[in-house]
Order: structure tokens, then C-alpha cells, then sequence
């Protein structure tokens, strides 16, 4: 199958409604990463975003939707989630309802509860109201791949297995929406996202809890609240360590760390904040961001994981950020990519 990539206007908008109404795949950007869309109401659809994306079929996909009145007869909304799509919808905030019949197994992998959210990216809603359907979308990268924030990172992944991609550049928020559970009692943040959970404590009046696998490997005999976390998601093929603790003595043990692998003729590099670029000038340094500012180094975050592979890296060490505020995300993804391994600076 040839993969047509195209700039989002008018014409493409309409292509794409018009191959997602035929139950096919389209890629198209959001504010947080590129989601791979199909029409949720059609099995067959849903199905082929799992074969595209090599995606175990346990692990559910969000449903994307671009008004509120698409909700009913998808799912039952308890009153607790009105203040929060007042406050958040459109944006990086999904949120679990109790799913009706209509929504398929597929989408749900089976659970009674199915993720929606509104996206607020102009190309993403566009392509909502033209195509009038909710449409169910993962990130559109291969399982197992960083999710993609440019269309060419689509491309990487899903040339010759979908017809469309739309070109909407590069996504503003940079890692996957924060996913709310609000079916089981506490508000539990199942995965950390552009919404924080300050953000949603202020909106609630009432504390939010965190899944408990967000900052560690999920243990062997531990149910996973979100299947997605059971997946190492997210993970170049390079090893990277993160190197936490006081910069005074992060800086001089990644001198180390680095030189060790080079010494063993490995490719190497470290990844810092844009403030000790010069500090590391001699261990390869690739900036992750500013310090001051973790949702730059959210932004920055996939799409550096993925030039690690095009670089062959073998051997990575990585400075961390504070887990608060969107940093919380930040780490989870970094976390995991790293499969937490973690050394303290002294
Ligand atoms: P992705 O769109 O690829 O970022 O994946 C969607 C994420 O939402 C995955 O981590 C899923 O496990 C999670 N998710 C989707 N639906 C549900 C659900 N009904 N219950 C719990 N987690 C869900
Ligand atoms: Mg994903």
C-alpha cells in the first residue's frame, strides 16, 4: 500500500474523513503525539490499527471525539466529570467512563470502561466534525516505538501500512495525554500527562491518587490498572541509564559513565538541560531542555529517544527532572525507557 503524506488543509481534511467513513487507517496529528484513527464503531477498523501498529490486543485505545453531545450512547458520564471537561476538553486530559454496547470489545479490549478525549490540536478536531465520528486512536507509532511527535516519525513506522498521513508539524505537547480513572473510587491518575495532578485537584476539591507503577516496573504478581503500563513502551534500542542527584555530582560521574564506554568502544552520549551543554561538551552532549522548563524537555523528550536510534547509540546516560508537574510525565516516560535503571550521584 502506498502511504500518501500530506499537509493538512481543506482537501486532505475531507480525504481523510472520507477513508476513515471507509474503515480505513488515517494518521493525523494532536497536541500531544500523532494518533493512528479509526472509525470506533467498526470492528474491522479497530481491529487493523492493531495489526498496523503490531499492538497486543489487550491494551485498549482512547476514543477521540470533538463535542460533548458524541458522548451519549457511548458511556454512562458521572457528575464528578462535568467540572473537568469544562476544564480541560479540548485537551490532553482522557478520561475512563463506564463503556454502553455500542463501543466494541476491540476498542475496550474487553473492559467495561472506555477512554475518551477531545483534543484540542485545529487538525485533530477538524478532521472529528468533517468525518462526524468518534474515532478511536492510539499513537501512531510501531508498538514498542517512542511515539511519534513529527509526521516523519509516522512515516518511519507506518509506511506501506496505512493510505494517509496529515502533516499538521510538530506536536506541542510532546508526550501522551494524561489518562484519568474515575470509575473505582479515588480519581486515579493511570498514566501521567499534560494535565497534572495539581491541575486536577484544584478542578476536584478532593485529592487524586497515583498508579502505583508510574516511577517503577510494574512487580510480577501486580494487576496492571492501565494495560498499557504492563508494555515497555517507549524504548530505543540504546541502554540508558539515568543519573540522578545533586548537579555538583551528577556532572563529574557522567564524565565517568561516558568515558567508561568509550573506553570499551561503545557509542556513547549523555543527554543533559540545555545549562550543561558546555559542562559536558566532551561526553556528547545532546540537549533535553532547559532545567527551568520540563514541559520544553516534555516536547523535546520522543523525539530524542528516537534520533538515539538513528545515531546507533549503544550506551546512554541521562540527567532526570524533578517527577512534579508535567516533570511527573516527563519521568514516567523516561523511566521506562531507561526500564528505570538508575544510578545516585554522590
Ligand atoms: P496510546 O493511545 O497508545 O497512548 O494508549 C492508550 C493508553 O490508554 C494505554 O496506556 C491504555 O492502556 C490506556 N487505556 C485505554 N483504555 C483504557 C481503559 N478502559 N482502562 C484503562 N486504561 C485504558
Ligand atoms: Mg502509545
Amino acid at each position: 500500500m502506498e502511504t500518501k503524506l500530506l499537509k493538512a488543509d481543506d482537501q486532505s481534511l475531507r480525504l481523510a474523513a472520507d477513508l476513515l467513513k471507509a474503515g480505513q487507517l488515517v494518521a493525523f496529528p494532536t497536541e500531544t503525539v500523532y494518533g493512528l484513527g479509526a472509525d470506533a464503531l467498526n470492528r474491522d477498523a479497530v481491529l487493523s490499527i492493531f495489526q498496523a501498529k503490531g499492538r497486543p490486543a489487550d491494551n485498549p485505545l482512547i476514543v477521540h471525539i470533538h463535542d460533548r453531545s458524541q458522548l451519549i450512547g457511548l458511556c454512562i458520564v458521572p457528575d464528578q466529570a462535568v467540572p473537568l471537561m469544562d476544564a480541560f476538553w479540548p485537551g490532553p486530559l482522557t478520561i475512563l467512563f463506564e463503556k454502553l454496547p455500542v463501543v466494541p470489545d476491540e476498542v475496550t479490549a474487553g473492559l467495561p470502561t472506555v477512554a475518551v478525549r477531545m483534543p484540542s490540536h485545529p487538525v485533530a478536531s477538524a478532521l472529528l466534525r468533517v468525518s462526524g465520528l468518534p474515532v478511536a486512536a492510539p499513537s501512531a507509532n510501531s508498538s514498542g516505538r517512542p511515539s511519534p511527535t513529527l509526521a516523519a516519525h509516522v512515516m518511519e513506522d507506518m509506511s506501506g501500512r496505512i493510505p494517509l498521513i496529515l502533516d499538521g508539524g510538530s506536536c506541542d505537547v510532546g508526550v501522551e495525554s494524561t489518562v484519568l480513572d474515575l470509575c473505582h473510587g479515588t480519581p486515579t491518575i493511570l498514566r501521567p500527562g499534560g494535565i497534572t495532578k495539581e491541575m486536577l485537584e484544584s478542578v476536584l476539591h478532593t485529592g487524586v491518587a497515583l498508579a502505583g507503577s508510574i516511577l517503577r516496573p510494574l512487580r510480577p504478581d501486580e494487576k496492571a490498572l492501565s494495560p498499557g503500563m504492563r508494555y515497555k513502551h517507549y524504548a530505543p534500542r540504546a541502554v540508558i541509564t539515568l543519573v540522578e542527584g545533586d548537579s555538583s555530582a551528577v556532572l563529574p560521574l557522567m564524565h565517568t559513565l561516558y568515558a567508561d564506554e568509550i573506553a570499551q568502544g561503545k557509542k556513547a552520549c549523555v543527554l543533559c538541560f540545555s545549562e550543561h551543554m558546555e559542562a559536558l561538551k566532551d561526553c556528547s552532549p545532546h540537549d533535553i531542555g532547559s532545567e527551568s522548563h520540563p514541559e520544553e524537555v516534555a516536547h523535546r523528550l520522543f523525539r530524542m529517544l528516537r534520533s538515539l536510534d538513528d545515531e546507533g547509540m549503544e550506551s546512554v546516560f541521562s540527567e532526570v527532572i524533578p517527577p512534579e508537574g508535567v516533570g511527573l510525565a516527563v519521568m514516567n516516560r523516561l523511566g521506562r525507557a531507561a526500564a528505570f535503571r538508575t544510578i545516585k550521584a554522590e
